[in-house]
């Protein structure tokens, strides 16, 4: 099939001016021959001012040189040229720029006769991309220099790219850190953290959050993190703006120090004081223990600032602070409340209100004799005292404004009292104290005056002889003749001769009273089988030459160690159980006997039971008590003799008061009994009186 031929000029004419592109064709010299519209337009002028010339005395001479160089390498050279070059637009009046292409027309014999070129103007492109990489630039330098630490994290947590603040805060070159982990940055208190975050920030969230990071030496840091997700190529990706708040963290603590802290003293302040107050509240709600608060006032404060000016003052005061740590433990506050006054609060006092009350009183006096001491203010001594006022707390019984409210009532009132002295907010217990105070104080002097007495309860066998019972023995019970008291019971001083330590020579007067009692019993026919139980309390029993003192007691007064029983509490047992067991032994062997008292109060534990000589169970007199009424009673003693039995242990009831509860005991199979029904506690010349009328 044959085409119509398209070589009609007008036709080929009306195709080179349809081409967007801007194309020329030139002669050997560089003139111009042919011209579509684009090129017009490219050039800015028509082709019939530019017809016949090489353009030359249109251009500017710095384009135009390079222009016609290039077209007579394309025409020496027979070659085709690709470049970028500018030319002049004579209608903008502007260099423009062109992707050029050149390439010579050869006639039939291969000499090129014309030239051909077609332009793209590129100069918005070129422009545009200039502009990219100029920006491009721009942020490199921005994400290198940048003082706050960048980084790009995959949704996996890997680095994708941190910048050099980033890497320096943790010790690393950025190429350094490209692919790490993360959570090798974190310390584990922050790593456990990041799953949740990471997919909160994928999920849309913006953070911004405190990490503390390693360094590369192993140290640690805190830095303050704000991330957000973006996108790249379709990608989620984390970025984050990380920095190290170190300084502001310092700068935090420093304003919590001036915010919380007394500037002279350094001691914690009224807001400080209230803050831990309340946790000592709370505190004393959780375990049950009693909790102080004890308000300070110096005595005559504002006559040494008047006299000796306020520096003088200030190292006063500073000095009483430092006093006043020393005479508490690691837990307590010491606050300064203002001016003169000083607030502390003790915790972790007893349960016990009345005991709380002593341990309060006993660190009053302790900061009273120190704030006491003389002070050296510069080139002076000066004497300073305390009045002191106290109140006690328990759990949230008052609020906090109250107690503080009532301390320093309790510290006028001191004032008044004739200063540098201690007052109790609640009289009841400045009473308490009062006489608790006067009763340790006359203690002391009891053995010396020798106001102790023992008094002896009779203990008797459970088969009736006679009508009888036949006695065993006596439980010595000590009895203090108090010249303005009259007789006090042991409850009364016992435990207070505890806390003091006054019970060891106390209870060393009771063994060797008693040893000296069954060595008067030896000598008579109706007495010399009775055993003397003697009660022996904890810290009696702990000391290290207790075995020593017994021994050289039963030596002194030469009796038969079989008729001692020492009677222990299962208190005593609860701590050091090894100990207690070899001392056990130990005097076991020579013959010694040990009754548990007022088994069933306690923690009774068969564990101990078995591994501790005991050789009697004494069944405490509530059980005996609640015998006739209360069934939970009935079986704890049957349960009691029952294992007695079992461990071949001897059982006693004691505070056996009526024929009812000796009859019940009886029949549960009780052996032995001790109780008012057979006889109270009462001196020698009555207990002796009593063992001849039975
Ligand atoms: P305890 O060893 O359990 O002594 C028994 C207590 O019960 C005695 O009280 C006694 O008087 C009382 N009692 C005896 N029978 C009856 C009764 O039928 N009815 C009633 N209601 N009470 C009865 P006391 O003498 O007041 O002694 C109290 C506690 O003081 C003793 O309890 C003992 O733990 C301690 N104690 C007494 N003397 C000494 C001692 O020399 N050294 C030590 N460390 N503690 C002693
Ligand atoms: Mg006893
Ligand atoms: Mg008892």
């Amino acid at each position: 099939m044959r085409y119509k031929k398209f070589d009609n000029l007008k036709s080929i004419r009306e195709l080179v001016d349809f081409l967007p592109n801007a194309t020329f064709v030139k002669d050997a010299e560089s003139k111009f021959l042919l011209m579509n519209r684009a090129c017009e337009a490219q050039f800015g002028m028509s082709f019939t001012e530019l017809r016949g010339t090489d353009g030359s005395q249109f251009f500017p001479s710095e384009p135009i040189a390079r222009y016609l160089a290039k077209d007579r390498e394309v025409f020496r050279g027979r070659c085709q040229l690709d470049f970028e070059e500018t030319f002049w637009n004579a209608s903008l009046k502007q260099n423009r720029l062109g992707h050029i292409f050149k390439k010579p027309i050869y006639d039939d014999t291969g000499k090129p006769l014309y030239l051909i070129c077609t332009t793209i103007d590129i100069t918005e492109r070129k422009q545009a991309e200039d502009e990219l990489l100029a920006r491009e630039e721009r942020f490199q330098t921005l994400f290198d220099r940048a003082s706050e630490g960048i980084l790009i994290i995959s949704p996996t947590g890997k680095l994708v790219a941190v910048n050099n603040a980033f890497a320096q805060m943790h010790g690393y070159t950025p190429e350094e850190m490209k692919d790490m982990d993360i959570g090798a940055l974190d310390t584990p208190e922050s790593r456990r953290l990041i799953p949740e975050r990471v997919r909160r920030i994928l999920a849309g969230e913006s953070l911004t959050f405190n990490v503390e990071n390693y360094r590369k030496d192993g140290s640690f840091f805190p830095m303050e993190v704000s991330s957000s997700m973006i996108i790249v190529n379709g990608e989620p990706l984390i970025q984050a703006f990380a920095r190290d708040i170190s300084d502001r963290k310092f700068a935090a603590d420093e304003i919590h120090t001036l915010a919380f802290y007394d500037s002279l003293t350094h001691l914690p302040n009224r807001r400080l004081l209230q803050d831990r107050l309340q946790q000592a509240l709370a505190s004393s709600a959780r375990n049950g223990h009693k909790g102080a608060l004890l308000f300070i006032d110096l005595d005559n404060f504002k006559s040494l600032n008047d006299t000796h000016g306020h520096d003088s003052g200030d190292l006063l005061l500073q000095q009483v602070a430092q006093r006043l740590e020393s005479c508490v433990r690691e837990g307590d506050t010491v606050a300064r409340f203002g001016g003169d006054e000083f607030v502390l609060v003790l915790e972790d006092l007893s349960k016990d209100f009345l005991e709380a009350a002593a341990q309060t009183e006993a660190i009053g006096q302790k900061i009273r004799t120190e704030l006491n001491k003389p002070y050296q203010l510069t080139e002076r001594k000066h004497h300073n005292s305390p009045s002191i006022g106290a109140t006690l707390f328990n759990a949230h019984e008052q609020p906090l404004e109250e107690l503080l409210k009532q301390a320093d009532i309790a510290m006028y009132q001191a004032k008044q009292d004739g200063r540098n002295t201690l007052r109790f907010f609640d009289p009841l217990m400045q009473d308490k104290i009062d006489v608790r105070a006067a009763l340790e104080g006359d203690l002391h002097l009891a053995l010396e005056k020798q106001q102790f007495r023992l008094f002896y309860q009779i203990q008797v066998e459970g088969i009736e002889v006679d009508g009888s019972h036949r006695p065993l023995g006596a439980e010595a019970l000590l009895r203090w003749v108090h010249p303005e008291r009259g007789l006090v019971s042991p409850d009364q001083f016992i435990p207070l001769a505890e806390e003091t330590g006054l019970i060891l020579p106390i209870g060393q007067w009771v063994l060797e009273t008693a040893c000296d009692q069954l060595y008067a019993w030896q000598q008579d026919e109706l007495t010399r089988d009775l055993v003397l139980a003697v009660n022996v309390s904890a810290k009696q029993f702990r000391q290290v030459d207790f075995v020593a003192q017994v021994n050289k007691a039963l030596h002194r007064h030469i009796i038969n160690p079989r008729l001692l029983k020492l009677e222990l509490t299962e208190s005593l047992l609860l701590d050091n159980m090894e100990h207690i067991v070899e001392t056990m032994r130990i005097l076991k062997d020579t013959g010694i006997l040990f009754s548990l008292d007022d088994f069933g109060t306690g923690y009774s534990s068969l564990q101990y039971l078995k591994k501790l000589p005991f050789d009697q169970l004494k069944i405490d007199q509530s059980f005996v008590r609640g015998l006739m009424s209360d069934s939970s009673d009935k079986a704890i003693v049957r349960t009691i003799i029952a294992m007695a039995q079992n461990l071949n242990l001897n059982v006693i009831a004691e505070g056996v008061e009526t024929e009812e509860q000796r009859q019940l005991l009886k029949n549960k199979g009780c052996a032995h009994y001790q109780g008012y029904l057979f006889g109270k506690p009462v001196p020698i010349e009555q207990f002796e009186a009593l063992l001849k009328n039975n």
